[in-house]
Parts: structure tokens; C-alpha cells; sequence
């Protein structure tokens, strides 16, 4: 699944590519994806110039003219390329906007999880979320305080959305190795000094994922159909039974809220 770097990545390529560009037609070819596309075609986009590319969370925002917005998430498989109208229709690609350089941008999802909708004003889905974790409001200070409510998991903490965006499963695991925190222990209970570890490895982490072009994990690409180089920089994440790279220990897998979680039991407290 893309996490916030490889979304980061995509949406980055996104805002070079389009902006300034003219929607001139919109094409569906599938009823839905997670939501209903049919909507797409009435919303009255064509015609529209796009402003701006930003993402929020793992959410991609089309800004375009007037206010209107296209709201965009991957999901678990989704895939936005730009590419010139000539090239033939993938078996999965749900949507076309063709654009005014006579490129389209198009949208592939192969499980149907990933979502596309037009919006009249910033949409309304991502008043909810959490804080930017690359931005100085994601302070130890922050996640400190937050936590103190949270008798759960300090991993499931660490993905929960409503308090910051954009850690997921394969981030979350390679944060608690550096910061030397088992996935296991109750947020609630972790010191500032922990607290101050995890936000530093996030920021660090999700910088470097994004420097380096992402980690490519089972569907995802860029852009350009390119793979990121951070699947071979990750320490933790699909290394069960493995030797960790500190300390030698076999790295173990528990499941946490559904997801399997890697961790060094000698490295993390
Ligand atoms: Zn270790």
C-alpha cells in the first residue's frame, strides 16, 4: 500500500506534470471504485485549469479553477500515470482526464480501493486528519501529549490517522526499530524521551523514503512505471526470522490490529 512517501512522490511528479494544464474531457469505464465514478462526468470539470497538486495525509487534491477539487487516495493498488492519448487503455484503468497538452492522466486500480471525486471546495474527508508528521506541529511534545489516551498499542498509535497522518504498516515498523520502542507497549505508557525518538525516526524515516523515491511494495510505481530504491534500505519490515541488523537477535512478527509487525525483541524496549 502507498504509505505518505510514495504519495508524497506521486503527488510532487503530479504537480509538475499537470498543473497550469486544461481538463478537456473526462472518460470513465467502470461504474466504481470505492465510490460511484458516474458523478465524475457531471461535475462539471471540463473546461477547468488546474491550479495546484497537494497532497494531505495519503489524500492527493487536484485544485482546479472555481474552487473545484478532485479528491484522490490510492488505496491498496491505485496508480496515476500522465501519459500521451495514444497509448492503448490498460485492462484496469478506470479513468481518463484528457488534458490540454493532449496527454491523459489516467487512473489504474486493480482491487478498486482507491477513491476519485470532485469536490466543490477543499473536501470535507480530510478535516478529520491528523497532523502532518513533516511539519513542526508533529512535535515529541504533541505525540507525548496524545498518547497519554491511548491504552493501545504504541504501533496502532503510531498509524492512527485522527492523530498523525500517513505512517502506515511498513513506516510504522521501521520508526520503532530506530527509535528502540517494541511495537507492543501501550501508547499511554512510553516517556517523553520515547516520545522524542519516534517523532524524530518518523520525520527522519519518511524523509529519507521520500529522497530515496519511495519503497516499492507489491503495486506501487511512479509516475514514469519506475520502482523506489526504499525497499532496500528497510530494516524491519519483511524480515521476520531474519537476523536484525544491530544486534544479530531473529527479528519476530506479532499481528497488531490486523497487521504483522516486525521487531527485534533485543533492540526494542
Ligand atoms: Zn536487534
Amino acid at each position: 500500500m502507498p504509505e505518505l512517501p510514495e504519495v508524497e512522490i506521486v503527488t510532487r511528479a503530479l504537480r509538475s506534470r499537470v498543473s497550469g494544464l486544461t481538463i478537456e474531457k473526462v472518460e470513465i469505464f467502470s461504474p466504481a471504485m470505492r465510490t460511484p465514478l458516474a458523478p465524475l462526468l457531471s461535475a462539471g470539470l471540463e473546461g477547468r485549469k488546474i491550479v495546484d497538486v497537494a497532497r494531505r495525509g495519503r489524500y492527493i487534491t487536484v485544485e482546479m479553477t472555481g474552487k473545484k477539487y478532485l479528491l484522490m487516495h490510492l488505496g491498496m493498488s491505485g496508480v496515476l500515470r500522465v501519459e500521451p492519448a495514444a497509448v492503448p487503455r490498460r485492462k484496469h484503468e478506470h479513468i481518463f482526464f484528457h488534458l490540454s497538452d493532449k496527454s491523459l492522466l489516467r487512473f489504474e486500480c486493480t482491487r478498486r480501493f482507491s477513491l476519485c471525486e470532485a469536490c466543490d471546495g477543499y473536501p470535507e474527508k480530510l478535516a478529520g486528519l491528523g497532523v502532518e508528521p513533516l511539519t513542526a506541529d508533529f512535535s515529541a511534545e504533541y505525540f507525548f501529549a496524545a498518547s497519554r489516551r491511548h491504552s493501545g498499542s504504541v504501533k496502532n498509535f503510531l498509524m492512527d490517522n485522527a492523530v498523525q497522518v500517513g505512517v502506515g504498516n511498513i513506516y510504522a515498523a521501521e520508526t520503532l526499530f530506530a527509535a528502540g520502542v517494541s511495537p507492543l507497549r501501550p501508547a499511554c505508557e512510553i516517556s517523553m524521551d520515547e516520545a522524542a525518538k519516534i517523532v524524530a525516526a518518523v520525520k527522519r524515516i519518511l524523509s529519507a523514503a521520500i529522497e530515496a523515491g519511495g519503497s516499492s511494495i507489491r503495486d506501487y510505481r511512479h509516475l514514469d512505471g519506475s520502482e523506489g530504491r526504499f525497499s532496500r534500505l528497510l530494516r524491519m519490515y519483511g524480515h521476520a526470522g531474519e537476523a536484525c541488523p544491530v544486534c544479530g537477535t531473529t527479528i519476530e512478527q506479532v499481528r497488531l490490529g490486523g497487521r504483522s509487525s516486525c521487531f527485534c525483541p533485543k533492540c526494542q524496549k
